[in-house]
């Protein structure tokens, strides 16, 4: 058999296609029966050809070749079929899969607007539909990128370029130890120094303390420090933490610092009426990351990044230069102007499409279910003899610890009901450290997540503090 030319057409495209609708499919159709993870095979998978060897000269089959795509994809945790409830589990959204692999066929140049001026004005609709969703004002803007951590660098390059004066040697933002890490990753990319990122101490839920953070602020302004932004979670990654936002950004605007809000996670919840509640103030931020890669259920590879004034996004990211774009001057709105890519995926189709398909309310009813099994979770988990609750979990992610006597036990025997929990490859749950503690987590955020999911997370978890208060018995 030849191998495909590069440029199919016809019935050999129409057989690609098919090929890969039909894997898409089966993928669907093993959802429901695949375990939360697995790496049975792992070491054969590694070994075979098509992975271990450079690819072939004369090309392959493309029935093997799909085949072996499935193969790699049950090896790890399934991050789609709704049983990890580790980390932000995502989803891979299936229209937002189709609009992806559409953009990528039509493959529309999306860096500057001139070249495809009508995908440009569906991108900006959604955007300026989640400015909306966060109750921005008129004149903000944003962009679309492949995280949150790529938008938290974007973030902070705005909030550094609007400080007047701005001596890297001398800044300082503030930040809680729940903040994610990609706060500091991202100062330390732009050339702050560890100790820029000041931990402002938080209170028994985990939420900045808006006290503390002015008592810094006074502390390092007499020091000669220079604070330039102020970091708000509007839920953390360990617990769904919410910082006290409209304080925080009470606090910022008298103290003329930026104001930015890690929404990463929790910020889509402001589609439903308690989240909304639970996130006011977060309309006041100068900055917000959003990962519609999470909390919309969306493949990987897509993150946003919303700013009160899109100008100071375009201050922050716009050099002159490029004598080879000159046929395009003066276009219009320029996402290359908005950030460090030049060249970029039509990254707009894959929430377009979602979004007018299944229709907003689709997506605030799939939070608002998110929220009640966590809430169902977190009764049930509260139950549970020798298990202990964060009283900081929140949105719809709950962290857990054993009881015992001495700390450093609990540690141990959390550690070892997560541990019976994914031995049993029916659930996936992660652990964290809460202030040096270990907790473990069921975070409930994936599209397929469903009450029997939770509720056998649940009872797992209830089987591992049994076993774990007989071993103490024991012991
Ligand atoms: C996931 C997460 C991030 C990082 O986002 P990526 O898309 O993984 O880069 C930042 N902040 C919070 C709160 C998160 O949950």
């Amino acid at each position: 058999m030849s191998a495909p030319p590069l440029d199919l057409r016809g019935d050999e495209a129409a057989n690609l296609l098919s090929a890969v609708s039909t894997a898409a499919l089966g993928t669907l159709d093993e959802v429901a029966s695949s375990p939360a993870t697995s790496v049975v095979g792992l070491e054969a998978f590694l070994r075979r050809d098509e992975v271990a060897l450079f690819p072939p000269e004369a090309g392959g089959d493309l029935s093997a070749l799909i085949e072996t795509i499935r193969q790699a994809g049950r090896l790890g945790i399934n991050t789609a079929n709704g049983r990890a409830l580790a980390y932000m589990p995502g989803s891979g959204l299936l229209s937002s899969a189709a609009a992806e692999m559409l953009a990528g066929v039509i493959n529309a140049y999306t860096g500057v607007s001139a070249t495809a001026p009508a995908m440009i004005a569906m991108e900006r609709g959604v955007i300026r539909w989640m400015a909306n969703v966060m109750g921005m004002p008129a004149g903000s803007g944003g962009l679309l990128s492949s995280g949150g951590s790529m938008s938290t660098i974007s973030a902070l390059a705005c909030a550094r370029h609007q400080h007047a004066a701005f001596k890297a040697e001398r800044a300082c933002l503030y930040v809680t130890d729940e903040t994610h890490h990609c706060v500091a990753k991202a100062a330390f990319m732009l050339g702050l120094e560890n100790r820029a990122v000041r931990k402002v101490a938080t209170d028994d839920r985990l939420r900045m303390d808006p006290r503390r953070l002015k008592a810094m602020l006074a502390k390092d302004l007499a020091d000669g420090f220079q604070p330039f932004c102020v970091v708000g979670n509007a839920g953390s990654t360990s617990t769904g933490a919410i910082d006290p936002l409209q304080e925080l950004a009470a606090i910022a605007r008298d103290h003329g610092l930026w104001f930015h809000v890690d929404a990463a996670y929790g910020g889509f919840f402001n589609l439903t009426s308690r989240g909304r509640v639970a996130l006011s103030g977060i309309e006041k931020a100068d900055s917000i990351v959003l990962d519609p890669h999470k909390s919309l259920f969306l493949p990987y590879g897509t993150g946003a990044l919303l700013v009160r004034e899109e100008r100071t996004l375009r201050d922050a990211h716009s050099v002159d230069g490029g004598a080879y774009l000159r046929d395009l001057d003066g276009a219009g709105h320029d996402f290359a102007d908005l950030s460090p890519e030049l060249s970029r995926p039509n990254r707009g189709l894959s929430l377009w499409l979602p979004l007018h398909l299944h229709g907003i309310a689709a997506f605030r009813a799939a939070l608002d279910e998110k929220l009640d099994l966590a809430d169902r979770a977190r009764t049930r988990l509260s139950t549970v003899d020798g298990i202990e609750l964060h009283p900081g979990s929140d949105l719809s992610v709950i962290a857990f610890r054993a009881v015992a006597r001495d700390s450093l036990v609990a540690d141990e025997m959390t550690d070892r009901i997560v541990r019976h929990v994914n031995a049993t490859g029916e659930i996936f749950l992660a652990s964290t450290r809460l202030r040096g503690r270990v907790y473990g987590r069921v975070a409930v955020l994936g599209l397929r997540t469903s009450a029997a999911h939770v509720h056998r997370a649940v009872e797992l978890i209830a089987q591992g503090a049994k076993i774990e208060r007989e071993r103490e018995a024991i012991a």
